[in-house]
């Protein structure tokens, strides 16, 4: 039974009183208490031994529970000792079970899991990763442990994007091991830098979405001969419409619009195919953005005719640009016709180009209709209209800003809009800074 140390201190003492007593009855106590302390010794020391047996000795451990088998016989402080030492252990051990029954619970679970996660350290070398793994990504258990991951996924891409630590967006990659796979890889942080990263298949989505896009840009190619015919004939009629009666002018007139929005519609839905699959490498030409700027202006005010909006132009970003001419046309083309359409004659138009630490960036602010905010968040979803009662009069395709994003992907941009109903405007593209190349022109106010 388990005593407190005092009740020790009282036999110790009740001890050495009695060694006292006899070495008086027997006429030496220095001699009794010399041969008393001494046996105490050896029973501490052989206390010690059994102890340090226990403790140590391979033939004492429990091998299926990993825990000491029941403690040497003792009593008095060594054997509490004892005990003491071995409820300790139990208590780990059971402690341990549980732990571990925990954790193959969740590898037990996470290896049920479709997707393949994987857990690398914070330089990337992989510590676990399940079935599924093992079955899109070809890794194997004995040679891989300790690899850096991007030594067994070894795209470019996955390199850059496993690195930069910044995971708001997934990336999408073919699997290594089977090419025909489609994966989306997330990666999240954890503890010191260390990554868990999460591949799921989505080859279905990645296949349907390209039937969609063959689909749209087929429709629309096999769309293109017979409406340019429609608009032929239409063309060549309305030249004639002197001798016809006013009703079929009339019509006629409706039949060219509508056909001119046909066109409109299917040259910009081709338009954001081609920018949706193109190759993103392509977008790597020296542009001067000034001249680019000078030449949609003109056009904008050729758009802006009778309706005299003051449309200005100011460059303050010294050099040029990386990216793809014919692209960025469409973008920037489509963001400052848009002002000058949704605002009303004589209004202001103001197109900024500069470069700060940031990057560089386009602005273009107008003193138009405005939007509300409610819709800035959808603006840029195909034939998405923020006023669909006004596109009649401005005859857009509703696909200009569908094409912006798309642009603006292709050359690592970001679209930010600031507009409230009434009082304008301001569409910025914000470019990150390695697309900027300092000093090979002058700037142009
Ligand atoms: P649309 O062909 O209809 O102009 P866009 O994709 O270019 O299509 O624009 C989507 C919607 O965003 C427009 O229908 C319009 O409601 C709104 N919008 C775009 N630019 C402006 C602007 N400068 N001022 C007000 N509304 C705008």
């Amino acid at each position: 039974m388990k005593k407190n140390w005092q009740s020790y201190i009282h036999r110790i003492f009740f001890a050495l009183v009695a060694l006292i007593i006899i070495g008086l009855l027997v006429g030496s106590v220095s001699w009794v208490l010399v041969f008393g302390l001494g046996a105490y010794l050896a029973w501490t020391l052989v206390q010690a031994i059994k102890l340090h047996q226990w403790l140590y000795s391979p033939s004492s451990e429990n091998a299926e529970q990993g825990s000491k088998s029941t403690p040497p016989e003792s009593h008095g402080l060594w054997g509490d000792l004892f005990d003491g030492i071995h409820s300790l252990q139990k208590g780990h051990t059971v402690a341990q079970n549980r732990l571990r029954t925990m954790i193959n619970r969740v590898q037990e679970s996470a290896n049920a899991l479709n997707d393949a996660v994987i857990m690398t350290d914070a330089r990337g070398a992989m510590e676990w990763w399940n079935k599924s793994a093992t079955n899109y990504l070809g890794f194997i258990q004995r040679s891989d442990h300790g690899q850096p991951i991007y030594n067994l996924i070894r795209t470019p891409a996955f390199k850059t994007y496993f690195e930069q630590k910044e995971y708001d967006e997934p990336i999408e990659l073919s699997s290594p091991a089977k090419p025909h796979i489609v994966l989306r890889f997330r990666i999240t942080l954890f503890g010191e830098d260390d990554r868990l990263i999460i591949a799921q298949d989505i080859t279905r989505i990645h296949n349907l979405e390209q039937m969609r896009k063959d689909f749209v840009s087929n429709v629309s190619h096999e769309l293109r001969t017979p409406l340019t015919v429609i608009s032929g004939y239409l063309e060549t009629l309305s030249g004639n419409s002197d001798s016809l009666p006013p009703i079929w002018k009339r019509a006629l007139n409706t039949m060219s619009q509508q056909a001119g929005r046909m066109e409109q519609l299917i040259s910009d839905l081709l338009l954001l195919a081609k920018f949706e699959t193109v190759d993103q490498s392509q977008a790597q030409q020296e542009t001067s953005i000034h001249h680019l700027l000078e030449s949609i202006r003109s056009d904008a005010l050729a758009l802006s005719g009778d309706q005299g909006h003051n449309i200005k132009l100011k460059n303050s970003a010294d050099g040029s640009f990386i990216g793809d001419e014919s692209q960025l046309r469409s973008a920037f083309s489509n963001i400052i016709f848009n002002a000058v359409k949704y605002t009303p004659s004589e209004g202001d138009v103001d197109i900024h180009w500069w470069s700060d630490d940031e990057g560089v960036h386009l602005s273009v602010k107008d003193s138009g209709v405005g939007i509300d905010p409610i819709h800035i968040p959808r603006l840029t979803e195909r034939f998405y209209r923020a006023d669909p009662s006004r596109h009649k009069d401005t005859g857009g395709s509703g696909l200009g800003l569908a094409i912006v994003k798309h642009v603006l992907r292709n050359h690592d941009g970001e679209l930010e809009v600031k507009s409230s109903q009434g009082l304008g405007s301001e569409f910025i593209c914000h470019f990150p800074k390695t697309r900027h190349i300092e000093n090979t022109g002058s700037p142009h106010a």
